[in-house]
C-alpha cells in the first residue's frame, strides 16, 4: 500500500521539494491533498500534474476553513506541513485532530504552541517527525543513539549548527544599513523569503532552540549553538560520556523529507554525495552581540508560558516590517525585545489563549514599529 501524503505549501520552497521525493518514490508515495495561498497559476499546474490529488486554494474567503475540512475528509497517512509562518499551526492541528502523522517544516507550529501541540498529538497517538534540518538530525541519532544500545549514556547537549547566514562576517555598524535584498542572498541554502530573512537575523535559529527544547523535551540550557558556515552538518548530540555524534550531507531538504516520509522505515536516496576530497568544514561560536534573536529565544523559552509565541509574533511582525522598508535590519531584534518585556507567562491549554496572545504581541510590535517608522 502507497503512503498517501498531504503536503501543505505545494508552491514553496519545502512543498516544491516534497513532491520531487513524491514523484521520484512514486512506488511508496502518492499525493492525496495540495494546497496553496496565493500562486492560483502554480496550483492549477500542479493539479494538471497530479490528477488523483485534492487540490485547495486557500487564499480566498473562506479559504482557510476549506483546507480544514480537505485535511480532515481527506484523512493523509502523512502530512508535510510547508506553509510558512503562524498561519501554520491551524493545519497542524487539524492534521493531528484528524489522526495523521505530521512531517513538521512549519517550526512556528511548536514554537507557538509546543505544550497543546504535543500533549494533542500524543491524545491522538500522531507521530510528529521533523523536517528542519537541524532536528531530523537530532531526531535520526536520538532513533540511532537508542537502537546502538548506548543509552546508557544519556544525552547531555544538542548542539544546533547555524550556517551564520550573509551577515557573518559583517561588523555590527554594517549591520545597520543592510536592505532586505542582502538578507535574502543566503549562502548555502534555497529557502522561502521569511526563513531567509530569519536566517540574516539568526531568528532562524532562535525558533529551532525553542524547536528544539520542546520536541527533544531539554532545557534550553542544553541547547547549543555553533556556526558551521558550510551547512553540512546538520547538528550534533553530545552523550554522558563526552562523545558527540553528527549527522552530515549536502544541504538539501529532500533528506530530511524523505527521511520524515519513510519514517518509521528508511529507504535509499540518491541524491549527490559528499565528497571528502574537496571539503572543509568550520565551526565558530555565534556573536550573541550582533544576533540578540539567540538570546531572547533562549529566554523566552526559559519563561515558558507564552513567551515564545509572542517572540515569533514580533518576529514575524518585524521582518514584514523590513520588507516592507518600514523598519532596520537591527530594528528587528529591538522591537522582539520590547515586545518581549511584557507579561506573557500565561499558562495554557488550549488554541485560543494561542491565538490571542499572537494577536496581542503583533499589535504590540505593529505600535512599537509606527512609532520607529
Ligand atoms: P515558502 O515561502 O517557500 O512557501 C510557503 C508555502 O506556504 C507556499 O506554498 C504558500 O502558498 C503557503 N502559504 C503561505 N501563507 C499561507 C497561509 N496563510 N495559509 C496557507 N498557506 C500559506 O516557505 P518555505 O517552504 O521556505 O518554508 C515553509 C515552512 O518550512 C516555514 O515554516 C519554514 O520555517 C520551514 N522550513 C523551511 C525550510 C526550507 O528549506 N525552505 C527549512 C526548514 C524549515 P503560495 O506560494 O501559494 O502563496
Ligand atoms: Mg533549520
Amino acid at each position: 500500500m502507497k503512503k498517501r501524503i498531504a503536503v501543505l505549501g505545494a508552491t514553496g520552497s519545502i512543498g516544491k521539494s516534497s513532491l520531487d521525493i513524491i514523484s521520484r518514490e512514486s512506488e511508496f508515495f502518492e499525493a492525496v491533498l495540495i494546497t496553496a495561498h496565493s500562486k492560483k497559476d502554480e496550483l492549477e499546474q500542479l493539479k494538471n500534474k497530479w490528477p488523483s490529488a485534492v487540490c485547495v486554494f486557500s487564499g480566498e474567503e473562506g479559504g482557510e476553513k476549506k483546507l480544514i475540512e480537505a485535511i480532515k475528509n481527506v484523512q493523509p497517512d502523512i502530512t508535510i506541513n510547508g506553509i510558512s509562518g503562524a498561519a501554520g499551526l491551524e493545519s497542524s492541528l487539524a492534521t493531528i485532530e484528524a489522526g495523521s502523522n505530521l512531517a513538521l517544516a512549519n517550526k512556528e507550529t511548536i514554537v507557538m504552541a509546543g505544550q497543546l501541540v504535543l500533549r494533542l498529538a500524543d491524545e491522538k497517538n500522531v507521530k510528529i517527525i521533523p523536517v528542519d534540518s537541524e532536528h531530523s538530525a537530532v531526531f535520526k541519532l536520538i532513533e540511532a543513539h537508542s537502537s546502538l544500545k548506548i543509552n546508557e549514556q544519556k544525552i547531555n547537549e544538542i548542539i544546533l549548527t547555524a550556517s551564520g547566514g550573509p551577515f557573518r562576517k559583517l561588523s555590527l555598524k554594517e549591520m545597520e544599513n543592510v536592505t532586505a535584498q542582502d538578507a535574502l542572498a543566503h549562502p548555502t541554502w534555497k529557502m522561502g523569503p521569511k526563513i531567509t530573512i530569519d536566517s540574516a537575523s539568526m531568528a532562524n535559529k532562535g525558533l529551532e532552540i525553542i524547536e528544539a527544547c520542546m520536541l527533544f523535551n531539554m532545557p534550553a540550557e542544553k541547547i547549543k549553538v555553533v556556526v558551521h558556515p558550510q551547512s553540512i552538518v546538520h547538528s550534533m548530540i553530545r552523550l554522558s560520556n563526552g562523545v558527540i555524534y553528527a549527522q552530515l550531507s549536502k544541504p538539501d531538504m529532500r533528506h530530511p523529507i524523505h527521511d520524515a516520509l519513510h519514517w518509521p522505515d528508511t529507504a535509499p536516496l540518491n541524491l549527490d554525495t559528499l565528497d571528502f576530497d574537496s571539503l572543509t568544514l568550520e565551526f565558530e561560536k555565534p556573536d550573541t552581540e550582533k544576533f540578540p534573536m539567540l538570546s531572547l529565544a533562549s529566554e523566552a523559552v526559559k519563561k515558558g508560558g507564552l513567551y515564545a509565541c509572542a517572540y515569533n509574533a514580533a518576529n514575524e511582525e518585524a521582518v514584514t516590517a523590513f520588507i516592507n522598508k518600514k523598519i532596520r535590519f537591527l530594528d528587528i531584534p529591538k522591537i522582539t525585545g520590547i515586545v518581549l518585556e511584557k507579561d506573557w507567562a500565561l499558562n495554557y491549554s488550549d488554541k485560543e489563549t494561542v491565538l490571542k496572545a499572537d494577536s496581542d504581541a503583533r499589535l504590540e510590535s505593529v505600535k512599537i514599529i509606527n512609532k520607529m517608522a
